[in-house]
């Protein structure tokens, strides 16, 4: 299955956190690591105001044969490994390893939405997105383009590579 995840981080070195976690899921059973956008700097979403550092994202494509609830759990405990506390929604974190697609596949249990619920309102997930698959279809969501075209460009920056140097 081609599956699509986001990364992000801002706390305790956001580059370093999203380069772990990019060779940790290279390393997961039955996964291959397929591509990896560019890492971009966007300001944090917050639900109550209280400022918090500029957060680093990026999209990676991976082929797998996990279960879309294995990868989940995989997922999940990666996070935990980087050390994420969740403390309040949307709070600081060392790292978000969100499932953005896999295939094309709409998924909607208790654990797990799928393609994920805020996907066309990011422009942090958008536009890394469309860096590495600018052919995708979202299933369920309408037309890849038209979404680009709704989110802002604004405040959001490449900061480099992957696995470069910020
Ligand atoms: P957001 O989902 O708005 O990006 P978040 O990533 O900060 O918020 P988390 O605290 O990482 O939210 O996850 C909360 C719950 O979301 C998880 O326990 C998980 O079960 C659920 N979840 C639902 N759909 C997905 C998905 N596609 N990828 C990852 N987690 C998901
Ligand atoms: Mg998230
Ligand atoms: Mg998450």
């Amino acid at each position: 299955m081609r599956c699509y995840i986001g990364l992000g981080s801002n706390l305790n070195n956001p580059l370093q956190q999203l380069n772990n976690a990019k060779e940790k899921i290279a390393e997961l059973p039955d996964t291959i690591l397929q591509q990896c956008s560019s890492i971009y700097q966007s300001k944090a979403l917050t639900l109550d105001n209280e400022p918090q550092n500029d957060y680093l994202n990026a999209v990676i494509e991976i082929e797998t044969t996990l279960t879309a609830e294995l990868l989940l759990d995989s997922l999940q405990q990666l996070e935990s490994e980087q050390g994420r506390i969740r403390e309040k929604r949307w709070g600081a974190r060392t790292i978000d390893l969100d499932i953005l697609l896999y295939g094309n596949q709409q998924i909607r249990t208790e654990r797990l939405v799928v393609p994920h619920n805020e996907i066309e309102n990011r422009n942090f997930v958008l536009l890394p997105l469309f860096q590495i698959s600018p052919e995708l279809e979202i299933p369920g969501k309408g037309f890849f383009k038209k979404m680009l075209d709704n989110v802002s460009h604004q405040a959001l920056e490449k900061v480099s590579e992957f696995n470069g140097k910020a």
